[in-house]
């Protein structure tokens, strides 16, 4: 039978763990650390993921703060906001919400969030360190992808992993990622020819596709690991989960598998940030 890589369970063990730190911070800063979340577009799923990840803040001892923009917000503008979060103490992690308003250069304001504070891992500098194996904050998702494969004991040096999506806060990190453990990683996207064939050859599948069951059980072998990193309405992965687990070695369901522990990969980083500024004094 399957192995049910559960992240709902995971995540909430490292809470506990997180809430002490967070108790030991606060003790030496005198002020309770701030994670600050920028949300420019009002669109009902952006507001579920920053109030779901409010409430995780709280839940640990973090403060949560929501900046609220404008839907006609500048780069500038947005810029600005930036910079003024960057300059301020107590912030400890800021998160820019994807998306953001098409008039907005994304890159531009997720390059310009100070490295230290990047605990949703969306800069530039950041992407490049992990790419290159130096210490960096990690994209939330890819990095929970990889303490969840950990934690289960999953075996990664020597495998092929096939990350079917190419995305730079998804597809493109967890990619680095699994190579730094040692994977062979082939990445696919919407130009990859023969994709069933490619993905016939994975030891571990990653679905970061954004497309509901799009991964089929006879695209795979028996004995695949599968990472659904997808999250479409109404509950759906990437993959086909209903007809691949009985092929597979084991799986992330969704929801309760990648969905919490990117949730707890922000907190984690949240924490290690605050930490720092806490040695610093
Ligand atoms: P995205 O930016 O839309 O990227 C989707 C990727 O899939 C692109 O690289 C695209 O290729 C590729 N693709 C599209 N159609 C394809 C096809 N027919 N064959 C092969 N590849 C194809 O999406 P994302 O932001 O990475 O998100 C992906 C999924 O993860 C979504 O379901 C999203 O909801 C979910 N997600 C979950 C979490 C979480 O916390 N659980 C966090 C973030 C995202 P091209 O590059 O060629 O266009």
């Amino acid at each position: 039978m399957a192995l049910e890589l559960n992240g709902k369970v995971l995540a909430g063990c490292v809470e506990a763990e997180l809430e002490e730190r967070v108790r030991g911070v606060v003790d030496k800063l005198g002020f309770k650390p701030v994670l600050a979340t920028i949300l420019v577009v009002d669109n009902p799923a952006s507001v579920t993921y920053v109030k779901m990840k409010a409430k995780a803040c709280e839940r640990i001892g973090l403060e949560s703060r929501i900046v609220k923009l404008d839907e006609n917000t500048t780069t500038d503008e947005l810029l600005a906001q930036i910079k003024s979060l960057n300059d301020e103490k107590r912030v400890c992690g800021i998160l820019l919400q994807h998306p953001v308003p098409k008039q907005i250069d994304e890159r531009a304001c997720f390059d310009a969030i100070r490295p230290d504070k990047d605990v949703d891992g969306v800069n530039s500098l950041s992407f490049g360190k992990m790419a290159m194996g130096e210490p960096a904050y990690v994209s939330a998702t890819p990095y929970g992808i990889i303490r969840i494969l950990k934690h289960y004991g999953i075996e990664l040096a020597g495998k092929h992993a096939v990350v079917v999506g190419r995305s730079a806060i998804l597809g493109k990190p967890v990619a680095m990622l699994l190579l730094n453990e040692n994977c062979t990683v082939t990445i696919c996207h919407s130009k990859t020819k023969n994709l069933p064939e490619v993905l016939r050859s994975a030891d571990i599948v990653v679905g970061c596709v954004g497309k509901p069951n799009f991964i089929q059980a006879d695209w795979l072998k028996e004995g695949v690991v599968l990472v659904d990193a997808g999250y479409n309405k109404g509950n759906v992965g990437d993959i086909d989960l209903e007809n691949c687990i009985s092929k597979s070695s084991a799986y992330t369901p969704v929801p309760g598998g990648v969905g919490p522990m990117t949730i707890n990969s922000l907190l984690l980083q949240t924490v290690e940030s605050a930490e720092k500024l806490a040695d610093k004094k």
